[in-house]
């Protein structure tokens, strides 16, 4: 078996960061970077799908489910509206292979990264 992905690792406590939501089978945690007043990633808590792409082809969902905790997210932090970014595959600077959304919120400027 691979080893536990950074975000798992986080979810079981053995990495420290802030979860902030967990149903069992998605969970968010502040992202340790942020590129916005509001960054969240929302991860399923299975870790066969590398991307949205797999996830969406192999069990849609719990990419279903991920959006509503993205509007959880937004509702409780952001007044309920938010940016949804999956970057899919290293040229899109996707660097952990756990799909993950990055959920962006209370934006000042429209700028299309960050
Ligand atoms: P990607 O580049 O794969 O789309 O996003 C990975 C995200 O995970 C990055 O935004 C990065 O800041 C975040 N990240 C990487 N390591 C950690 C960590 O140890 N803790 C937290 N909370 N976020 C992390």
């Amino acid at each position: 078996m691979a080893d536990p992905s950074i975000f798992t690792r986080i979810r079981s406590g053995e990495i420290p960061g802030e979860i902030l939501l967990d149903t069992g089978r998605v969970f968010a945690i502040r992202d340790i970077n942020p590129q916005a007043p509001l960054h969240v990633l929302v991860i399923p808590v299975a870790e066969q799908y590398r991307n949205v792409t797999e996830l969406a082809a192999g069990n849609p969902a719990l990419l279903a489910e991920m959006v509503a905790v993205a509007q959880q997210i937004a509702d409780e932090h952001a007044g309920g509206e938010y940016r949804l970014i999956f970057n899919t595959g290293p040229r899109a600077a996707q660097s952990v292979f756990h799909v993950h959304a990055h959920v962006l919120g209370n934006i000042e400027e429209n700028r299309l990264v960050g």
